[in-house]
């Protein structure tokens, strides 16, 4: 079994269809959420999603575009974030609106204990799994033996071999075209692994990111992928959204 992993999509259909056609074959799609925001394609990235099915869990963005975010957590957006909540739940459809608000929050299992899907962090749907400690608090979190998880927009991992904790990171021949890294995963360890982003990466690659798990080989394989990122910065601007969204997509920041 193939999984396809993707995440952080973030409304940007050319990262999206560059991710599609670079995909080796899959079985299924786990989708780790924030599926729109900042992006200038929202409708046409939930309507692939959707067409994608297989496992999907909630981002804060999804929650936010559909309307189902609590006041507090509205102010606390930077301005750039706030202007694209109000600039995507303006033009979303009713039904993409709806889609979204029913996503689950997860963690979700697709495969028993084995496998967690969440957007943010097994100690909650929000937290950010950026360093260390927060490795440790998810491991702690969860008794899934691998753990999938977004939302930092970094294409990193850890594994865990009793106490002992490593940080896992790509490392890819080039940083302009097609590229993937293997890493094959041990029995005895346990893994918190990031996909990366595929709509807006900031780990310093512009290039979108995914990654495919092969349940069969026990093997996670990272990608970085090129895209039209003219195109997907040219249809931020024309929708009037913040000068800054199109300009970090260039930087992977
Ligand atoms: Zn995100």
């Amino acid at each position: 079994m193939r999984a396809l992993i993707i995440s952080d999509i973030h409304a940007n259909l050319p990262a999206l269809e560059a991710v599609l056609a670079a995909a080796p074959e899959y079985d299924v799609v786990w989708n780790l959420g924030d599926i729109v925001g900042y992006g200038a394609n929202p409708d046409e990235v939930v309507d692939l999603a959707k067409k994608l099915g297989g496992m999907v869990v909630r981002g804060n963005h999804d929650r936010a575009r559909s309307g189902n975010i609590k006041p507090d957590e509205y102010l606390n957006l930077n301005r750039d974030a706030r202007c694209s909540v109000d600039w995507t739940q303006e033009i979303l459809t009713k039904g993409n609106a709806k889609w979204l608000s029913r996503l689950p929050r997860g963690p979700v299992r697709p495969l028993g204990h084995k496998v967690a899907c969440v957007h943010g962090s097994p100690c909650g749907e929000d937290e950010y799994v950026f360093f260390r400690e927060d490795a440790r608090a998810a491991f702690r979190a969860s008794r899934a033996r691998i753990i999938f998880c977004g939302h930092t927009h970094w294409q990193v991992g850890w594994s865990l071999n009793g106490r002992e904790l490593t940080p896992l990171k790509p490392e890819f021949q080039s940083s302009e075209g097609l590229d993937q890294f293997e890493l094959p995963l041990r029995s005895e360890n346990r893994y918190v692994l990031n996909p990366g982003s595929v709509g807006q990466p900031r780990d310093g690659d512009w290039r979108a990111a995914f990654a495919v798990y092969d349940d069969t080989h026990s093997v996670v394989t990272w990608y970085r992928v090129p895209y039209t990122l003219l195109m997907a910065q040219t249809w931020i601007l024309r929708a009037g959204l913040p000068e800054f969204l199109a300009d970090r997509l260039r930087m992977g920041r």
